[in-house]
């Protein structure tokens, strides 16, 4: 039998391997459990762990301790978000590329929901926002930070001021672009603001409503006092407690962005050259994150070509079933022929230029078989 073959990831939209910090943070809870409510030593250490985890999370997002509660992830920030904005508006207009989390949440609520479209680069399109305002009858909002399949970040305090101007509220998915990007709750002018421990390094499991003063969340079910009657249900220690030494990790490590962003983009360089077509190269992107459609040569055969060359990335967005569907977010984009032969590769904090190259050279034996055959066939 041969050795097995290293595999390499390239899929830290999906999930990011967990931080030696974090994992470290999340052994120690595990070793000594308390409750954070209870008064004896044990629950005030597991109580001091959460509030330091706060203290971490907060920082990264320029956001209030006061005004951050945890959750069990990006999902449920995310509706506890849209659940605190919807009240007495008349519409919901969300952007035509948000996540999941963020469209069937909307959907599923009292509210109606109209989609906000985006340009063919991916941007959400703030003419349409500015038009659908002027109607003047009481919106909330949501557009997300970076898109979790383009990696394109998207002009939320541009849009935060006209939400702002027309009365209306902001709810932002920042679940991809935290420890991506820097972020700053009040530059971005967003009211809610929601993030993922998995996404930056952190346990899955974990996630925070960042709000902003003036704000005032509903908590999704009933039960205890905890994250001040807000979120009801004992805390996860352990997860918060790693999702806080992620974020700190991860805040530490912005600087190194701009290495990461010129590795991706030297292999896409190469894969354009060879027929790829690099979606969203024209405007401002995530660092870590290249989207790119091969045409004829379709995504759930490029993943596999990959991954048994040793190279993990995913077809666009992970989807939740497990299997691969065109992509609605190239499809919003108008590139709806494309999002059948779409792939995206994604790295993270031990990304090195090596697996960028390594990626980008086992697609292009890939690709380069296809066309081969596709010029057999036509011959
Ligand atoms: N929002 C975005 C943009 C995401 O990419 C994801 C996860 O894929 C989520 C929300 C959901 O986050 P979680 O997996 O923590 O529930």
């Amino acid at each position: 039998m041969s050795p097995p073959r290293p595999t390499l990831y390239l899929d830290w939209n999906a999930t990011a391997p967990l931080r030696p910090q974090a994992r470290a943070a999340v052994l120690a809870v595990l070793d000594a459990p308390g409750n954070p409510s209870s008064v004896h030593g044990a629950g005030r250490r597991a109580r001091d762990l959460v509030e330091r985890a706060r203290t971490q999370v907060a920082a990264l997002v320029g956001a209030s301790t006061d005004r951050l509660v945890f959750t069990s992830g990006g999902t449920e920030a995310n509706a506890l978000g849209l659940r605190a904005l919807s009240d007495g508006v008349d519409v919901l207009l969300v952007s035509a590329i948000e996540h999941d989390a963020v469209l069937q949440t909307a959907r599923a609520g009292a509210v109606p929901v109209e989609v906000w479209p985006v340009t063919a680069d991916g941007v959400a399109d703030l003419d349409w926002l500015e038009r659908r305002l002027a109607r003047g009858d009481r919106p909330a909002v949501a557009l997300m930070l970076a898109n979790n399949e383009t990696g394109v970040i998207q002009p939320v305090a541009q849009a935060a001021a006209l939400v702002r101007a027309a009365g209306g509220r902001l709810h932002v998915d920042a679940v991809q672009a935290a420890g991506k990007i820097a972020i700053d709750l009040a530059a971005l002018g967003a009211d809610t603001l929601a993030l993922s421990a998995h996404k930056l390094g952190g346990p899955q499991g974990a996630g925070a409503l960042a709000f902003a003063a003036g704000v005032r969340p509903t908590p999704l079910w009933r039960g205890g006092g905890q994250e001040q009657g807000l979120r009801p249900g004992t805390e996860n220690v352990a997860a918060i407690a790693g999702f806080g030494a992620a974020a700190e990790a991860a805040r530490a490590a912005l600087s190194d962005a701009s290495a990461q962003a010129a590795w991706r983009d030297a292999a896409a360089a190469r894969l354009k050259a060879a027929g790829a077509r690099i979606m969203g190269e024209a405007v401002p992107r995530l660092p870590n994150t290249l989207c790119l459609a091969a045409p004829g040569w379709p995504s759930d055969r490029q993943v596999m070509w990959l991954d048994l060359g040793g190279v993990q990335v995913s077809a666009g967005a992970a989807c939740s079933s497990g299997k691969v569907r065109p992509s609605p977010v190239l499809e919003a984009m108008g590139q709806g022929a494309l999002a059948p032969c779409a792939l995206r590769a994604s790295g993270g904090y031990d990304t090195d230029p090596s697996h960028w190259s390594a990626f980008a050279d086992l697609w292009l034996d890939g690709y380069a078989r296809v066309t081969a055959r596709q010029r057999t066939e036509v011959a």
